[in-house]
């Protein structure tokens, strides 16, 4: 299973999300707090030690917990249409590392109408030897008990956002009095018999660990996208990072919080670009297309965003800088 684990996940997870840098309200994640030696993904320390972070969209409680970062090694083909020069200046210039790709992963749960409804589930430890930390101390360090958690959302069917659902040797469910909402032409893609023996071997691994689990989970329900998937969550379709990836407008009056997944990657990557294409991406077209538009709607309605991979706190409102666009972190 080892092997399968890491080559699946360097094959087909997904990926983006770090800090950034540029200019101004962006300083405190950038060169300062990198330079201190501080945390590869250059957030703030003591978030990091924390492990979590608060805040609050009007009257929607959102808590994003910290899983940990996988030091991705340099690839020349990881941006289909960038070159591996393009990709170490973008992340200097945001205060990060060259010496790898810095992509964490952060999981954001919210508290509406006296539910807790958490997006998404982190890697269960399953997957880089610094991640993990969710499922390890950060949801209890965060006051979440795994019984508080009424419904747990999915993005998409990548090893690092739904592995974290189940237990490393025995797949046993980690929260089995949970309803699993999940969107339907994802669950459709990926439990298709056939789909194992289109892929590589090698991308194999997270597919047979999907059909073998998923489907036989009484307390999973895919959901058509488009739709309120539970009271106070709309599903937006997003898909493109895989056929069924999908995001979500959490909604409280006139508040909205946009849970967008993987719709970029790493900040300084893909949203400071929207055009470049990440080998992550199944239709790099139109993922593209879906991340403009999703950026767009949320400059247009000041909406808080929160991206998985966009380091801790891995959320904040969007402006458009230049041809791309730029994060800026919410106060926590
Ligand atoms: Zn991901």
């Amino acid at each position: 299973m080892q092997d399968l684990t890491r080559r699946s996940f360097v094959i087909s997870a997904a990926a983006a999300g770090a800090a950034f840098g540029l200019d101004g309200p962006l300083e405190i994640f950038g060169s300062a707090a990198h330079a201190q030696g501080s945390n590869p993904i250059g957030a703030p320390q003591a978030l990091v030690d924390q492990g979590f972070a608060k805040f609050k969209v009007g009257s929607i409680e959102v808590i994003q917990v910290y899983d940990g970062h996988w030091e991705k090694a340099h690839d020349p083909g990881f941006i289909r249409n960038a070159s591996l020069d393009d990709v170490k200046a973008a992340t200097t210039k945001a205060g990060l590392t060259d010496a790898f790709v810095p992509i964490s992963f952060t999981v954001t749960l919210v508290r509406i109408g006296g539910r807790t409804i958490m997006f998404d589930s982190s890697t269960g430890g399953q997957l880089a030897p610094t991640a993990g930390r969710l499922v390890a101390k950060n949801l209890a360090a965060a006051g979440v008990q795994t019984g508080d958690i009424s419904t747990i959302i999915v993005t998409h069917y990548h090893a690092d956002h739904i592995w974290g659902l189940m237990a490393k040797e025995t797949n046993a469910q980690l929260y089995p009095n949970a309803e699993i909402i999940v969107p339907e032409p994802e669950h459709k893609h990926w439990t298709a018999p056939e789909l194992v023996e289109k892929v590589p071997e090698g991308a194999r691994g997270n597919i047979r660990r999907i059909q073998a689990t998923l489907p036989t989970w009484k307390n999973l329900r895919p959901a058509a996208v488009g739709t309120e998937v539970t009271s106070g969550v709309r599903s937006i379709a997003t898909h493109g990072h895989t056929p069924g990836h999908t995001s979500y407008v959490v909604s409280a009056g006139s508040d909205t919080l946009i849970v967008s997944g993987d719709v970029t990657n790493i900040p300084p990557l893909n949203l400071s670009n929207p055009g470049w294409h990440v080998i992550f991406d199944a239709n790099p077209a139109l993922a593209e297309e879906g991340r403009r538009k999703l950026m767009d709607q949320a400059i247009a309605d000041k909406s808080v965003v929160t991206g998985y991979h966009w380091g801790l706190p891995g959320a904040g409102t969007i402006r458009k800088d230049g041809s791309g666009y730029v994060l800026v972190p919410v106060s926590v």
